[in-house]
């Protein structure tokens, strides 16, 4: 096996780039092809992935419309949700939060606003795959008839809560869940206007992980000094639950929070393997953050009878989790051991569970003894664990296609970006 050794947030920052529209980005994107200009400016081409360690520059909009459909589709044969009508989601494009915008509309008929930080289609360039998703979500849900709004833009600007709350003011009067759901490399403290990045690091000794790269299947260890102290709050500044009350206190002060809201977070925990470069490091140091934010929101909103919940999920394949080093060699390891128990579960299924299992069964809530939703209760069952981690210690260049579910990664980190979609004519050309 070869050891790298690189800058662990190399892959991390090359999503970020894209993600945040860095004017200096000069990968060249080889694969739109057939570029034309149609009457009025439209720009159709043909988009095929571009996918670099782990990151993939393009997106399918026909693709992505399809696997929003998907979801829907799921969540209309489950049973319908007594749940929230009007329903505020923070990172509503993508992974977690589309799925839960996709699950308060289409499972509990709620009306919803999104907010994301996608890229729209210009030029030679395909949209980022969550542009798409919104897109493909709001024209779904008002053929439907349910109210639809989204906000591109960043979250952790003051300017997007006001253009937000002035929304709910519009179309809804108060919401009744705030769903939070960002996965972000960087943030600017809207108060001093400092940026703080976060890095993904162990916290004390260096820690060396071993990855994959999915697409060509090379296994890898990435070794990685431990973060400095800056480092480790940087990551709390982005990733750790400040971003989150600035949010719920905005919207409380602005009055548009109903009497008895609910607000969710989401984290992880995951296992021994994983827990250096996860739970144990400065990603797992800003989820800490999160958990407390939790039980300070939990006494203010006490107050109107709310309440503040941080759910730990289960490890996903998401344009987030595929730059972590370990976590997709873990993933794909973990979706075998799960698909075989059929216990195997995506967004739109954790999110349903979430919903009519946990939040609005009309069941006393289901928490742990640390007061958190647990949807990665399958995840984390010791049989389940226990066979994972042999393979882990069995995993090899070799045995790799037959002994993990990497073609299942491969496959769906594709489906998030659109592609390999069923009935989609990947050869034709399609308006970005
Ligand atoms: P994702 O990358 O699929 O989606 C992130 C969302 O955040 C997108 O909608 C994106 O547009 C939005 N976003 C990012 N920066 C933004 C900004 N500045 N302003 C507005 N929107 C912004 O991520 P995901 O994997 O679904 O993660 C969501 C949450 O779930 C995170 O807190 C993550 O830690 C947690 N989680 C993820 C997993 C997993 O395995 N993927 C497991 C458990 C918990």
């Amino acid at each position: 096996m070869a050891t790298d050794s690189v800058n662990l947030i190399d892959a991390y920052n090359m999503y970020s780039l894209f993600q945040f529209r860095v004017s200096v980005f000069t990968f060249h994107i080889n694969s739109l092809k057939l570029v034309m200009f149609k009457g009025g400016g439209t720009i159709q081409m043909i988009i095929e992935p571009k996918i670099r360690s782990n990151v993939c520059f393009t997106a399918h909009p026909v693709g992505c419309e399809r696997q929003v459909q998907q979801q829907i589709n799921y969540v209309q044969a489950q049973g319908e949700i007594q749940g929230p009508k009007k329903v505020l989601v923070i990172g509503s494009s993508n992974g977690y939060g589309l799925a839960a915008r996709i699950v308060s509309a289409f499972g509990s008929g709620a009306g919803t606003i999104g907010v994301a930080y996608e890229r729209p289609g210009s030029g030679s360039k395909s949209g980022s795959a969550g542009w798409y998703n919104n897109a493909a979500f709001e024209k779904k849900a008002r053929e439907d008839g349910l109210i639809a709004h989204s906000v591109n833009g960043d979250a952790f600007t003051d300017d997007i809560k006001t253009e937000v709350i002035d929304l709910i003011k519009q179309h809804m009067g108060r919401v009744d869940l705030v769903i939070y759901s960002i996965a972000a490399p960087r943030r600017i403290d809207p108060a001093t206007g400092e940026i703080h990045s976060s890095v993904i690091k162990p916290i004390g000794d260096s820690y060396t992980a071993r990855t994959v790269d999915f697409l060509s299947g090379r296994l890898y260890e990435i070794e990685t000094e431990p973060a400095l102290e800056e480092e480790v709050e940087d990551t709390v500044k982005v990733m750790g639950g400040e971003d989150w009350k600035l949010w719920i206190d905005a919207l409380d002060n602005a009055g548009v929070l109903a009497d008895g809201i609910t607000t969710v977070a989401f984290s992880y925990i995951g296992p021994e393997l994983t827990a250096p470069i996860y739970s144990q490091g400065t990603i797992g140091r800003a989820k800490e953050h999160l958990e407390a934010t939790a039980s300070t929101l939990q006494k203010q909103l006490s107050q109107k009878n709310g309440q503040a919940l941080v759910s730990i999920n289960k490890a996903l394949v998401t344009r987030a989790s595929a730059v972590i080093p370990a976590v997709p060699l873990y993933i794909s390891l973990l979706y075998q051991v799960m698909k075989d128990k059929k216990l195997h579960e995506g967004c739109i299924q954790q999110m349903y569970r979430m919903f009519n299992d946990r939040l609005y069964s009309g069941q006393a809530l289901e928490l742990d003894d640390q007061g958190r939703i647990r949807l990665d209760d399958y995840e984390m069952r010791p049989d389940v664990q226990q066979e994972v981690d042999d393979l882990w210690h069995q995993v090899s260049e070799d045995n790799l296609e037959s002994i993990s579910d990497i073609k299942g990664f491969r496959e769906e980190f594709l489906r998030h970006h659109g592609f390999g979609m069923p009935g989609v004519d990947y050869s034709a050309e399609v308006e970005v």
